[in-house]
């Protein structure tokens, strides 16, 4: 029996994966952690009989403990980490939004604990540190976003030294093909309305202004230590194809499968075992065709920001990520349109100076700074 504890519980990731527990009697939840919606979690710890639970706002663990007297309630970034340390478990899954998810990464990993991460944002932000931690610890890091897991599984089955370039699939989200013209007064409903995947708003954001991709592709190179010049993203609107890897002997490998995130949450869960997911087996003919376009950089501007926050590395993918949370914020918030999200971006990456990172803490108060950053960028654009 295999025991895991869900982060980020209550979220698109975190309630696939509590079904795919639920059906699989080799996997056991024992800790459950929200940001702040105590009551979802709390029905999600009575349901699966979960007895420690952590939410990181203080005011939502509060009242969650004055409402629960059947299990313990840890509060804060704190008492996330507590249940990390405290659960006994053999593995965390980190589902956490955004870069509020590197210290359970870093906690995590440190004590040694297997991690199938869906937070990209940790090896975003904090990617070299991250991988190295791993290694010195032992800790197995499996990536749970379907591109990654979908690689994960083509470079493991290879020799080292015969993978000359990753290529992830992107779907292109809600609004591709169109031109930044047509970009301009596009709604938040509109950008909400993902054609193939169904996930949490940020990361549905992150797909319409093609973001996702460069944070995928920053998290490619961290995870299989490939140089980025050879990771290329391509789009392929019926997101049957999750990534193909090209071999040194000229054959490419492809990992295919409906859109369906119980598998590579379940992969993740379960490895190197699989196990049953009562899905949908591919129909080829059913599908008729696959197609596949280059990615308009040019009109979807995060995507080049991303990659050249990648390239330069250091403190810019910290400060990247940092200024495109408080971008998407603001865009769902109805503060800045829809196009002003690459522009607060750019602005924020040209004004905190560029230094190399060697601790973790250096990361936090970049993050930190990069958001204030942003938030006088959204001022400046709101005026202009
Ligand atoms: P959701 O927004 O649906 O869920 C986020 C979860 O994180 C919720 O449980 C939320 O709690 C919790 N949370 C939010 N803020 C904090 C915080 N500050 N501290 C602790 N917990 C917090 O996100 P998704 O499930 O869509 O995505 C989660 C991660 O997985 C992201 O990094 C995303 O990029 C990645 N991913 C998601 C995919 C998907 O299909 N959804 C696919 C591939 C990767 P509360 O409910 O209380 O707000």
């Amino acid at each position: 029996m295999r025991r895991v504890l869900i982060l980020g519980s209550t979220g698109s990731i975190g309630t696939q994966a509590l079904d795919v527990i639920e059906r699989n009697n080799e996997l056991i939840v024992v800790g459950l952690s929200a940001g702040r919606d105590h009551e979802a979690l709390l029905n999600q710890a009575q349901h699966h009989r979960v007895e420690t639970i952590a939410l990181a706002d203080p005011d939502a663990a509060a009242l969650a403990s004055e409402q629960w007297d059947e299990g313990t309630v840890f509060s804060g970034i704190d008492g996330i980490i507590r249940l990390i340390i405290e659960t006994e478990c053999d593995i965390v899954l980190n589902a956490i939004v955004g870069s509020a998810g590197l210290p359970p990464t870093v906690a995590a990993l440190g004590e040694g604990i297997d991690l199938a991460l869906a937070n990209k944002e940790s090896l975003v932000v904090g990617g070299e540190l991250v991988t190295q931690l791993a290694e010195a610890t032992g800790a197995e890091l499996i990536p749970v976003d379907s591109e990654h897991s979908a690689l994960f599984q083509l470079v493991h089955a290879e020799q080292p030294g015969t993978v000359d370039r990753l290529v992830l699939t992107a779907s292109g989200g809600p609004f591709r093909g169109r031109s930044r013209e047509e970009l301009e007064n596009v709604s938040i409903q509109d950008a909400l309305a993902h054609p193939t995947w169904d996930m949490g708003g940020k990361i549905t954001i992150d797909s319409a202004t093609l973001m996702n991709k460069g944070l995928e592709i920053i998290e490619a190179h961290h995870l299989f230590g490939v140089d980025y010049s050879q990771i290329d993203a391509v789009i392929h609107p019926q997101s049957i194809i999750h990534s193909l890897i090209d071999l040194n002997d000229g054959a490419t490998m492809a990992h295919l499968g409906y859109p369906d995130m119980r598998v590579p949450i379940s992969y993740a869960l379960n490895y190197p075992a699989r196990a049953d997911v009562p899905i949908e087996r591919l129909d080829l003919a059913q599908v008729g065709s696959l197609t596949f376009e280059q990615p308009d950089r040019e009109a979807f501007r995060c995507l080049a920001l991303a990659e050249a926050a990648g390239r330069a590395g250091g403190s810019l993918p910290c400060v990247m990520n940092a200024a495109n949370e408080i971008a998407v914020a603001a865009f769902l918030n109805e503060e800045i349109p829809f196009l002003a999200i690459p522009e607060v971006i750019e602005r924020a990456m040209d004004s905190v100076e560029q230094v190399p990172i060697g601790h973790f803490s250096q990361l936090a108060d970049l993050d930190v700074e990069a958001r204030v950053k942003a938030r006088e960028a959204i001022a400046e654009t709101v005026l202009d």
